[in-house]
């Protein structure tokens, strides 16, 4: 019960590794705050956070709008105390070749997984700074690493937030606070969904392990990073991914 008396803020956790992070930290003590885009991806929430017997709830929070990340602070706040973990999880995709790349195809991938790191982040800083404690973790990809054709926004956007969190842990790690990235390699979900038969058995073949990951490998590794034997640990980014990409 590592997280007891913790507030973590888990953003787009309705489904997918999202949930299964969510889950993870309640199941380490903390309040879990699960943050989604719309009123009914949160009440998915309240029934998971109920269904385990965790404190916290299902909240609406939309990453790229800073009234709706305050509005959503505020109610936490009150209610519960200021997170003191936050997982920046939501993401999307909007794949295209770059020739037919549209720019909102550019623009909304950028938005939500880059802009959205730094919009809640700094919402969530200040407190966490006051009370000299924190843990934030950015959802990165392989493919910031190794790039990916037809994600030129999807990879630009996630080899930023490594960067990003990088210089945030730089800032704050004097104030306790730890920012470090996890890039997944191919993770069951509905993001992978997508995948034609075809796709995912050429997927397989770069994929030492042979297997594509479940979002609880994802959940483990975060439990691990915001846990007192991550302490010492900041501005990493760590790989799950099989063995496709070895850093
Ligand atoms: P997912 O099943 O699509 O879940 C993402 C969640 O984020 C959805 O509930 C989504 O809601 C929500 N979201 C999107 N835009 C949002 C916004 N503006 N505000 C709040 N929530 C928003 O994806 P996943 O596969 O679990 O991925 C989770 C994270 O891991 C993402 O950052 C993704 O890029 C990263 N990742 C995934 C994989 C993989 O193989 N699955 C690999 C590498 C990295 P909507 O459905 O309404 O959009």
């Amino acid at each position: 019960m590592e997280l007891k008396e913790k507030v973590a803020l888990i953003t787009g956790s309705s489904r997918g590794i999202g949930k299964a992070i969510a889950i993870e930290l309640g199941k380490m003590g903390a309040t879990v705050i699960g943050a989604d885009i719309n009123q009914e991806m949160a009440n998915e929430i309240d029934v998971y956070v109920k269904e385990h017997g965790f404190q916290g709830q299902g909240i609406v929070m939309d990453v790229t709008n800073p009234d709706s990340i305050t509005a959503a602070l505020d109610v936490i706040r009150q209610k519960y105390g200021a997170p003191a973990v936050l997982i920046n999880n939501a993401g999307i995709t909007r794949d295209n070749l770059m020739l037919r790349m549209k720019p909102e195809q550019w623009q909304a991938v950028i938005n939500t997984n880059l802009t959205a790191a730094y919009n809640v982040s700094q919402a969530c800083l200040r407190d966490m700074v006051k009370a000299r404690w924190g843990r934030i973790v950015n959802m990165a990809s392989v493919v910031a690493c190794i790039g990916n054709a037809g994600q030129a926004n999807y990879s630009a956007s996630k080899a930023g937030l490594i960067a990003f969190g990088k210089s945030l842990a730089q800032e704050v790690a004097s104030r306790g606070i730890t920012v470090n990235a996890i890039a997944p390699g191919f993770i069951e979900t509905k993001m992978t969904q997508a995948l034609t038969e075809a796709q995912r058995e050429t997927l397989l073949q770069t994929i030492p392990m042979r297997s594509i990951g479940e979002p609880i490998d994802i959940a483990n590794a975060v439990g691990f990073l915001v846990s007192s034997k991550a302490s010492y640990i900041t501005g990493v980014t760590l790989h799950v991914n099989g063995g496709m990409f070895m850093a």
